[in-house]
């Protein structure tokens, strides 16, 4: 399933104090095309390797992410537009937007189990997925990030008075996803949970509807995108048990690229543009803007 944006609206992070030039030798692609490409972003002109990532993105005019299609707040595809929104979208699109500003943004479809096979087989550019950065994860892709940090909480029908805690899902029946870091934590903090493992996290709200499970667990964000859209018959326990640092998936090895986001997320924490692009998404199914991260540049393995 894709989806091409067809137009972006204008955004205020174009005009970026981004490095100009990037090292082709420092990066992870391996084109070969012999000159450098330069791009325009808001009047500022950039000039990409040859061989780099940016480069080939510029050229091909198109920048692939893996999104999620059923996420509130973060990724969801509106029916009556078929537009895909949220907080994710805006992050993708600002990535494109500093690429270059004819850069169009071609979004996937990722469930969470399949974000490192599609970075990995090149099916998209970049994740950009509630996807937590961390060490098991970093053997197979890297991390530009954080953009966001979340944390593992409990979705419960609203008249349940029995789950207030993570210990309290021992024996009762619990839904989440396969490839999620929601499944082995779920699984370390009540280890006699009956988990039921799904694809996505709105397959699991259905099964609560229907009494298959007793409770749904993912980041507390994705809950509360799923609470509002409920209309009352679900709530949040509101205690949460683990850390979600959100980061951009990537190809690994690929420094360069890595880099370039990290300075973009860095330059959009500083102007604002993190905060608005917070307030028109997740602000609206009622969550406070928090503070930006702090990305972590760390050395790749
Ligand atoms: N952030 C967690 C993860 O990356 C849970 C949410 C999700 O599956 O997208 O696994």
């Amino acid at each position: 399933m894709t989806h091409i944006r067809p137009e972006r609206r204008p955004i205020r992070w174009l005009a970026l104090a981004l490095p100009l030039v990037f090292l082709a030798a420092a990066c992870g692609d391996d084109g070969d095309s012999s000159s450098d490409t330069t791009t325009t972003t808001g009047g500022t002109t950039t000039t990409f390797a040859a061989g780099t990532t940016m480069a080939r993105v510029a050229e091909s005019g198109t920048l692939t992410v893996g999104v999620k299609f059923d996420q509130p707040g973060f990724g969801l595809k509106n029916p009556t537009t078929n537009e895909v929104e949220g907080f994710d979208v805006e992050i993708a699109n600002a990535i494109a937007d500093a690429i270059g500003e004819d850069v169009e943004v071609n979004l996937v479809e990722s469930v969470s189990k399949n974000r490192e096979p599609f970075i990995q087989d090149g099916t998209v550019d970049l994740v950009v997925a509630t996807y937590t950065i961390n060490d098991t994860r970093k053997q197979v892709v890297d991390f530009a990030g954080p953009y966001f940090v979340a944390r593992q909480d409990i979705m419960v029908r609203a008249d349940d008075t029995s789950i207030k805690a993570v210990g309290d899902l021992n024996g009762k029946k619990v839904c989440t996803v396969k490839g999620s870091t929601s499944a082995t934590n779920v699984t370390a903090a009540a280890p006699t949970a009956d988990v039921t493992l799904f694809d996505t996290y709105s397959q699991c709200a259905e099964a609560m509807g229907d009494g298959r499970v007793e409770a749904v667990t993912t980041d507390n964000t994705i809950l509360a995108g799923l609470v509002q859209a409920s209309n009352g018959a679900y709530k949040l326990v509101k205690a949460p048990f683990s850390d979600e640092p959100y980061g951009i998936g990537l190809k690994k090895g690929d420094e360069a690229f890595r880099t370039f986001i990290n300075d973009l997320l860095e330059e959009m924490f500083d102007d604002g543009s993190w905060a608005e692009a917070f307030e028109s998404t997740l602000g609206k199914i009622g969550l406070d803007t928090p503070a930006p991260p702090k990305v972590d540049r760390y050395t790749a393995a």
